[in-house]
């Protein structure tokens, strides 16, 4: 058994990492035919891509996936500890499956993601979800099959997580959610410790996958017909500084963009290494998509400062006007925290200000949630949460307006819409333009998802565009 060890976690050495090769054992290829499998993914977009990897091991262990948690021989929960909600709704679903192994004894229940790598959460499981079958770990995701394997045969919980820096594995198997849209991961874990973020301590130190293996693998999405590709990290602009002298994220782009797969996406930039290499790259590549997330969390230094950002709210605007004054038409979104411990009311109407000066095409917007281990849980923190909603309600406010805003200059234009599937609304598609905005449209002909249509926009509202096919 190994337990989390946040100690261990931050710890940040100059040894290198190990690379390890996935391979399957074959005595437990294919073992459990006839078997069903339900994943339950909980957020970002890196623990989706994980569990792409865990279904394609699970698969090739025999099992096939189930809709219905109720039809299922093993339920594994891939988790999220960024804030307290993905928590609570993880336990709830714990509590659900209680019931079904009431029902079911041979039902095997496991718990893997950021989750798990909390101390307190392993310690939780060990004293009162004595069901729970099997908890893994972010860095050894790739253990899956002998770790279900032995919860299978063993009334022993099994518990493996492990909170050294991290390995970097190549070749795990991939089952993709959909067959003209990927994730690439490029490289691994945070190194930029903000004070109010479990991710260095769940995800482990950066570590970039090499260049030749990302390339390899896009070009192979490119031959499979795939039309977009998201390059995936914590902090995807570190891309390289553990791996190179002289190739970095702006380098990565151009190679990926000269491959010529339609759409190029990246998430998530700290604005700290978003350099002017990058943008030179993005306005030249127009398969590049000119839509830039870039997290602020707030307009006053002061408080920038206490959540170790590493630049102030004058740097995040220079680099925010020379975005936009160098990419043509792209969009800036971003994430912004109320309430930090420490914000008073001039600080929150700092963050205004910023949003009144970008106004931004789209924003997250939350109320700080303590996560247990960081040093924001030992700042002092006057504000009442009636006060932090109120700033939360205003600031939406704000943000919802810019959005609308930004929307109503489409109306009229046509715009290159990727097909996601059919809308909501009844007779109507939807998809995402070059800038990321959702377009719900109508078409004529029949179009397929994966398609790259001209859409023409009809109406702007505040989340979403109305259009019509041309
Ligand atoms: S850069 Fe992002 S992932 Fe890294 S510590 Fe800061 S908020 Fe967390």
């Amino acid at each position: 058994m190994h337990l989390p060890d946040y100690k261990e976690a931050r710890s940040r050495s100059k040894k290198k990492y190990n690379r390890i090769d996935f391979k399957i054992d074959n005595s437990i290829e294919k073992k459990y035919v006839g078997k069903k499998y339900y994943l339950k993914t909980y957020g970002c977009q890196m623990n989706e891509h994980d569990s792409e990897n865990i279904s394609a091991m699970l698969e090739a262990m025999g099992f096939v996936r189930a809709d219905d948690y109720n039809d299922a021989d093993l339920v594994l929960l891939n988790t999220c500890s960024i804030r307290e909600n993905a928590h609570n709704k993880a336990f709830g679903m714990l509590g659900r499956l209680k019931h079904l192994k009431g029902q079911k004894k041979d039902l095997i229940i496991g718990l893997c993601g950021c989750m798990a790598q909390e101390a307190k959460v392993c310690e939780e499981i060990l004293n009162k979800y004595k069901y729970v079958n099997f908890v893994f770990g972010t860095h050894n995701i790739y253990q899956l099959p002998e770790i279900v394997d032995r919860a299978v045969s063993s009334s022993k919980q099994q518990i493996e997580v492990y909170s050294r820096e991290g390995d970097l594995v190549e070749g795990l198997p991939v089952v993709r959610d959909k067959n003209y849209k990927a994730f690439v991961n490029i490289i691994y874990g945070c190194d930029k410790f903000c004070t109010y973020c479990i991710v260095p301590y769940t995800r482990g130190r950066e570590r970039s996958r090499k260049k030749e293996d990302i390339i390899e693998e896009v070009k192979s999405l490119v031959s499979d017909g795939y039309k977009e590709v998201t390059l995936l990290g914590q902090n995807v602009n570190a891309y390289g500084k553990d791996l190179y002298d002289d190739y970095d994220m702006g380098d990565l782009l151009e190679d990926i963009a000269k491959l010529n797969i339609p759409r190029i996406r990246f998430m998530t930039s700290h604005p700290w290494d978003f350099t002017d290499k990058m943008i030179e790259v993005i306005a030249k590549y127009p398969n590049i998509m000119p839509s830039v997330h870039l997290p602020v969390q707030s307009g006053s230094s002061r408080i920038l400062k206490l959540m170790g950002r590493r630049y102030t709210r004058e740097s995040y605007l220079e680099l925010f006007h020379k975005i936009k004054d160098i990419i043509p038409n792209v969009s800036v979104s971003t994430d912004i925290i109320v309430g930090f411990p420490g914000e008073e009311e001039e600080d929150f109407l700092e963050t205004l200000s910023l949003v009144n000066e970008c106004k931004f095409d789209n924003a997250f917007t939350f109320i700080f949630s303590e996560r247990e281990g960081t040093p924001a849980c030992r700042l002092k923190d006057n504000t009442t949460l009636k006060e932090k909603e109120d700033r939360l309600y205003r600031l939406n406010d704000v943000v919802n307006k810019y959005f609308l805003e930004n929307n109503k200059k489409l109306e009229g234009k046509t715009v290159k819409v990727l097909v996601e599937g059919v809308s909501d609304k009844k007779d109507m598609y939807f998809g995402y333009s070059d800038t990321n905005k959702l377009i719900n449209f109508t078409c004529e002909k029949e179009v397929n998802c994966g398609d790259i249509v001209d859409v023409q926009i009809t109406s702007a509202k505040t989340w979403s565009l109305d259009g019509k096919c041309k």
